[in-house]
């Protein structure tokens, strides 16, 4: 028997509470029993989005609704500039051309943050820029934008700021009203703790007068559309019934813990990781800006990129590896989503193990050792029991 864990960076692991959600009978979804439910759902997926605009929930992976934010804003041959830090920042880019649009690119080293000045340097250059695109966290890369300083820019302008969330949302404190974000994007597989399949965003005011001029062509995604029917409490098209059954309850488990805490876990975790990755002489991919959902360790000397395999098919570890150039070269540790302090330990006990599986050093328990002090930090105290 090879007893599974899944660490990577979406799909994530389901709880069982979502699961079972997940697993009642389909129930039809033009019904006020669906449209109950459905409204939960709305009310709480605000509550995660900390905004008082509609959340809108999509079929579709997260790359749909990438897709609806920059269809939904703009018209062919209108300007957007594109924060291009990695595989995820590329996707803005290739979308946006898809449609026509005028794609300015800012490319940022990988590894690193886009630097906020760089940004206000390309929306001075082109006063005319509709869009930025940006992630909040950069999962090829594992690194954290500084989102809150672009926001701080486009406020102050007649640009948009489109936010993919995919992996920030639930993971850390990206407050898309307080901070002026325009569109905030994220998808069911991530911290979610949902299999893959639904996206939701948010448009604030700024980007609803957009949509009510903009001509790209655009039918399923049609979020106009979306939000007459969601209002209703139902969709345009036929929903995901039970990824939002299992959303109800996803959502559910999170405000018992705490959104406060949801995020402090995250960090911790992260803190946990990169703590182990160093102690063990390992390289950060983002050690400057390192992303709370997911850790990029370069793999030492001497050390393949198939351990990612082998860890996956012989030891039951799924990592994720590297993408573009860094494929090969190195291993993307993930923490988000259904994740606690014994995953973390998990992860580094496999991670040492197969490093010395492939003849590297290994002084084992120096990882998990650095991991454990950090991880203290989560420990209840023992008078509460
Ligand atoms: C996973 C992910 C996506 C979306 O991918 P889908 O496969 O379409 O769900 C987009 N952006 C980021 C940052 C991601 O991590």
């Amino acid at each position: 028997m090879l007893k599974k864990y899944l660490l990577a960076p979406g799909p994530t692991p389901v709880p069982p509470e979502v699961l079972l959600a997940m697993a009642q009978p389909i129930i039809h979804h033009r019904t006020p029993q669906f449209e109950a439910v459905f409204a939960e759902v709305q009310a709480g997926l605000q509550r995660l989005f900390q905004t008082r605009e509609d959340v809108l929930i999509l079929a579709s992976s997260g790359t749909g609704a990438m897709e609806a934010a920059v269809i939904n804003t703009t018209s062919p041959g209108d300007r957007v500039l594109v924060v291009n830090g990695g595989k995820f920042g590329e996707r803005w880019g290739k979308i946006a051309a898809a449609y026509g649009l005028t794609v300015s690119e800012l490319k940022v080293e990988w590894g690193r943050a886009v630097e906020p000045e760089a940004v206000a340097r390309a929306l001075r250059e082109h006063p005319d820029t509709r869009l930025v695109l940006v992630q909040a966290t950069e999962t090829s890369t594992t690194v954290l934008h500084p989102v809150d300083a672009i926001a701080r820019l486009t406020r102050a302008s007649d640009t948009l700021l489109v936010v993919d969330g995919i992996t920030a949302v639930g993971v850390l404190d990206l407050p898309m009203d307080a901070l002026g974000i325009d569109v905030l994007i994220t998808g069911s597989q991530k911290a979610l703790m949902l299999p893959p399949g639904l996206a939701f965003l948010a448009l604030s005011e700024r980007a609803w007068r957009a949509n009510a001029s903009a001509k790209t062509p655009r039918f399923y995604f049609d979020l106009k559309r979306e939000r007459d029917n969601q209002r209703q409490h139902t969709t345009a098209w036929t929903p995901a019934i039970s990824l939002v059954s299992g959303t109800h309850a996803a959502l559910r488990l999170m405000f018992a813990e705490g959104l406060e805490a949801v995020f402090a876990r995250h960090a911790r975790l992260a803190r946990a990781t990169r703590a182990a990755a160093q102690a063990l002489g390992l390289r950060l991919v983002a050690p400057e800006c390192p992303s709370p959902a997911t850790t990029g360790i370069y793999l030492p000397e001497g050390v393949p990129g198939k351990i990612v395999g082998y860890l996956r098919d012989k030891v039951g570890i799924t990592f994720a590896g590297g993408q573009g150039h860094l494929k090969g070269k190195i291993v993307r540790v993930a923490h988000l989503g259904y994740i606690g302090t014994f995953d973390v330990v998990t992860a580094i006990a496999a991670l040492e193990m197969g490093l010395a599986a492939y003849g590297h050093s290994v002084a084992f328990g120096t990882g998990v050792g650095a991991a454990e002090a950090v991880l203290m930090d989560g420990m209840p105290p023992v008078g509460a029991v």
